[in-house]
């Protein structure tokens, strides 16, 4: 297992019932996007609610791309999943938060706004005290390692690992942008490594900016601020969106208007207390000056392709969370769907793995040639200005040219994708088109396909 974040958590978890289980992570175990998630986790456990309707608004969001079979799978096993992290320990709030898209209350919190650190660290003290989960923190996934086409373990800076299954749980990439929600260490390591293992990416175009963190900072104001009737205003201290509108649109109308400010003093503020001693920390008062906001770079919808069993395209390599493309997410992610996805996906990769064959007693490995690549300042201010909220295809072609793998590989999947969609969105296409509604496939050596997914 590669990464803590909850999907590698919960995987460990599932897979340790039958199997001894090595968690790998580059950092300390609750060193992850997931820690910081606020939101909550989207489960149709309304009595008002089904999994028909949650499938309903995920497949809206995904603006016609959505795979309905792993729409199906995600939202019909989330409220067993939600029982399965009560059952494991976690404390949910009274009460279900209503968010952007969602067209019921339907995101389980914990804690108000800190659900991803209360779970995180439910699922960590179970894996640290799991008799058959092994945690080395600090290891670093540098490659995978194959033989005769099967993954059959990884190269980290500890050593080589073998493992009859590796299941890549690396999280996003939102970090390789300049201005970000996510910390550092989120800049799609496992993503470049299946791809040069022979895995495909897919979706790699669509990233999701998020409208309101706070202006030279990572820190996020939720859109549950905005739920409450915070609001936005440009310069001359008029509004100038509807502050639910989607993700996307609200992000470009910041955008555009470079810095704006979200006014807080009208809400009730005592909601939020993590997040108002956040903004009083950095030192601004929310009750008396509205706040400074820019869009960052918050969410990366594609990854590593995967069936619904989390099977990559090479036998062996498995991947679940952010770092996978079920295509359940379409070309725009539903709020509060991610920590779901890891924990159905996750799971459900963690078991199908279980079912690999043993390794032969004596594997040689293809040797790893792959040389380390930097994320330098300079290519995080390239991917934001060449590949931000608006892209053209003058900037896409110059950030083809970048000395990083993956980030060639995002700005070819948007050159291809001529046209708008969801949280993709081109200055020179600026419709959506009916020829792309298709996912943008990867694989090393041969040409980018268009492919529907069922
Ligand atoms: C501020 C913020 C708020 C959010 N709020 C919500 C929310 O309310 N609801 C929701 O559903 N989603 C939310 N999200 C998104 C959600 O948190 C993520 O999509 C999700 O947590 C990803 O989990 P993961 O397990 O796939 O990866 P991560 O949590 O990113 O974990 C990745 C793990 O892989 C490890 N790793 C990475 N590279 C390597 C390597 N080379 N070698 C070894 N280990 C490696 C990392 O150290 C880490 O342990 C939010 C995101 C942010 C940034």
């Amino acid at each position: 297992m590669v990464g803590s974040g909850v999907a590698g958590l919960f995987g460990a978890l599932c897979a340790a019932s039958e199997a001894e289980v090595l968690l790998i992570s580059k950092g300390p175990i609750l060193s992850s996007t997931s820690s910081l998630a606020q939101g909550g986790i989207a489960a149709a456990v309304g009595d008002d609610d089904s999994p028909a309707l949650h499938a309903e608004d995920t497949v809206r969001a995904g603006r016609g791309l959505s795979r309905p079979s792993a729409v199906s799978a995600l939202t019909e096993e989330a409220p067993a999943r939600i029982r399965d992290l009560t059952e494991l320990g976690v404390e949910f709030d009274e009460g279900l938060g209503l968010e952007g898209g969602h067209g019921r209350r339907r995101v389980a919190h914990a804690g108000g706004a800190a659900t991803g650190d209360r779970v995180a660290r439910v699922l960590a003290e179970r894996v640290l005290a799991h008799p058959r989960i092994r945690v080395a923190q600090g290891d670093r996934l540098l490659d995978l390692a194959t033989a005769e086409g099967r993954c059959v373990g990884a190269v980290t800076s500890g050593g080589r690992i073998e493992a009859r299954a590796t299941l890549v749980a690396t999280g996003g990439a939102a970090a390789l942008w300049e201005r970000t929600t996510n910390p550092s260490g989120s800049v799609g390591d496992g993503m470049a490594a299946a791809y040069r293992a022979g895995a495909s990416l897919a979706d790699l175009e669509f990233v999701q900016f998020h409208p309101t963190t706070l202006v030279d900072s990572s820190l996020l104001l939720s859109e549950a601020l905005r739920g409450e009737g915070a609001v936005l205003l440009d310069e001359w201290g008029e509004r100038f969106t509807d502050e639910l509108a989607p993700r996307d649109v609200v992000a470009r109308e910041v955008a555009a208007r470079g810095t704006v400010v979200l006014d807080l003093r009208e809400i009730d503020r005592g909601r939020f207390p993590a997040l108002m001693g956040s903004l009083e920390r950095s030192g601004y008062d929310p009750a008396e000056t509205p706040i400074p906001v820019a869009p960052a770079a918050h969410y990366t919808v594609g990854g590593i392709v995967t069936d619904l069993e989390g099977r990559s395209e090479v036998a062996g390599l498995y991947a679940a969370g952010e770092c996978a493309a079920t295509g359940v997410h379409g070309a725009n992610r539903l709020a509060s769907n991610s920590l779901l996805e890891c924990l159905v996906y996750g799971r459900r990769a963690a078991l199908s793995a279980l079912a690999e064959p043993d390794l032969p007693a004596t594997v040689s490995a293809e040797p790893v040639t792959s040389k380390r690549e930097n994320v330098t300042p300079a290519l995080r201010r390239a991917l934001w200005h060449d590949c931000g909220l608006v892209r053209d295809a003058a900037g896409l072609e110059r950030l083809r040219l970048a000395p990083h793998l993956l980030t060639r590989l995002i700005a070819e999947s948007a050159l291809i994708r001529e046209e708008s969609r969801g949280s993709h969105f081109r200055v020179d296409f600026p419709t959506e088109s009916e020829a792309f509604e298709r996912h943008i496939v990867l694989r090393r050596g041969t040409s980018p396909e268009l492919e529907t997914w069922h």
